[in-house]
């Protein structure tokens, strides 16, 4: 986590308004590849450092399945990251801050999320782990209350 973390900020500082969310994928003590969230500089939708991370070890294995990798990211998984760690293959997925430490901003769904999606997924031996390093990664983002700008809120 602190390298998901130390790779935020390294590509996008601490503004919220930057969306410093990193990720890191690691299998067997290895890391495979990092990435961060390029929604804005890629003019793409899916580009959640989560995904990010999941083409770069892609691209790094020549597989496209993750069996036995840690995917480690700083915000909860958004539903299609955590859908798309569930296609990959992945076997635990550990994140920084959870949904109540951060805007709803973050989100798509009012209800259903990351655990929602785990549980009922076909994937049984998929783990979840939440809240490692909560509150140096939430000050990266937009807490429950702030007044973000409307035109900022991608969910909407
Ligand atoms: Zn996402």
């Amino acid at each position: 986590m602190r390298m998901a973390l130390e790779h935020a900020v390294a590509e996008k500082g601490t503004d919220p308004a930057q969306t410093p969310i990193g990720a890191v994928i690691v299998r067997d003590g290895v890391l495979l590849a990092r990435g961060v969230n390029l929604t804005e500089e890629h003019h793409d939708p899916t580009a959640h450092a989560e995904v990010v991370a999941m083409r770069a070890a892609g691209e790094a294995t020549g597989e496209m399945r993750f069996e036995g990798a840690t995917l480690y990211t700083t915000l909860q998984p958004c539903g299609m990251c955590t859908m798309a760690s569930i296609w990959a293959g992945i076997s635990r997925i550990v994140y920084g801050a959870g949904r109540d430490d951060v805007h709803e901003m973050y989100f798509e769904d009012r209800h259903l999320s990351t655990l929602d999606f785990v549980a009922d997924a076909w994937k049984d031996d998929l783990t979840l782990v939440g809240g490692v390093l909560a509150r140096e990664c939430a000050q990266l983002y937009f807490g429950p209350h702030d007044a973000v700008p409307e035109e900022m809120q991608g969910n909407d």
